[in-house]
């Protein structure tokens, strides 16, 4: 009983869409980032930083989508009005201009990128886990 109320915490795959850090089911309404989510990624500052850096990318994205398409719509109920043929090629060049923006606005998934480890082991001592080339590369001070 335990394990099926807490399958949707338990299973990533059910609670989050990990390419947007989207929750699933609530159709793009509610995002999730950092150690509050259940995902394929470590609970790490370095995780909830880059996801949080993603989502202002995002909602920058998202507005500048919203603003285009109320443009667009601003601009589509005023056609009806226009009389003169210069004014109907200007609207007609507006609007191309833009539904080209908007085409042009596009949302990339989440993607990770580790830039490496670092713990303390004590007696002055630590061990480093970095991304070199293209493994990994462990190094002790
Ligand atoms: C001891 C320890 C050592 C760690 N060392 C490392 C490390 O070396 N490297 C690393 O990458 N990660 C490390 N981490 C993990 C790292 O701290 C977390 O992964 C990171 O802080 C997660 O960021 P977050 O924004 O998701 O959550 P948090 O940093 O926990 O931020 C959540 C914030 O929400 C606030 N909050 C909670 N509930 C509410 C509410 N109801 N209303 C309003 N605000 C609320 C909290 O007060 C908090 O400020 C360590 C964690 C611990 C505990």
């Amino acid at each position: 009983m335990v394990r099926r109320t807490f399958q949707h915490f338990l299973n990533p795959h059910l609670c989050f869409t990990v390419d947007y850090l989207q929750m699933k089911g609530a159709n793009g309404t509610i995002f999730a980032i950092g150690d509050c989510t259940a995902t394929v990624y470590a609970p790490t500052a370095q995780a909830a930083n880059q996801q949080g850096a993603y989502l202002a990318r995002c909602f920058h994205q998202m507005a500048k989508k919203d603003n285009l398409t109320a443009d667009i719509s601003r601009l589509e109920t005023a056609y009806p009005n226009l009389t003169l043929s210069e004014e109907k090629q200007k609207w007609d060049e507006d609007v191309n201009l833009l539904k080209k923006k908007l085409g042009k606005v596009k949302v990339k998934p989440f993607q990770y990128s580790h830039q490496g480890s670092l713990a303390y082991i004590g007696s002055e001592k630590a061990i480093a886990d970095l991304p070199f080339l293209n493994g990994n590369a462990s190094l002790f001070f």
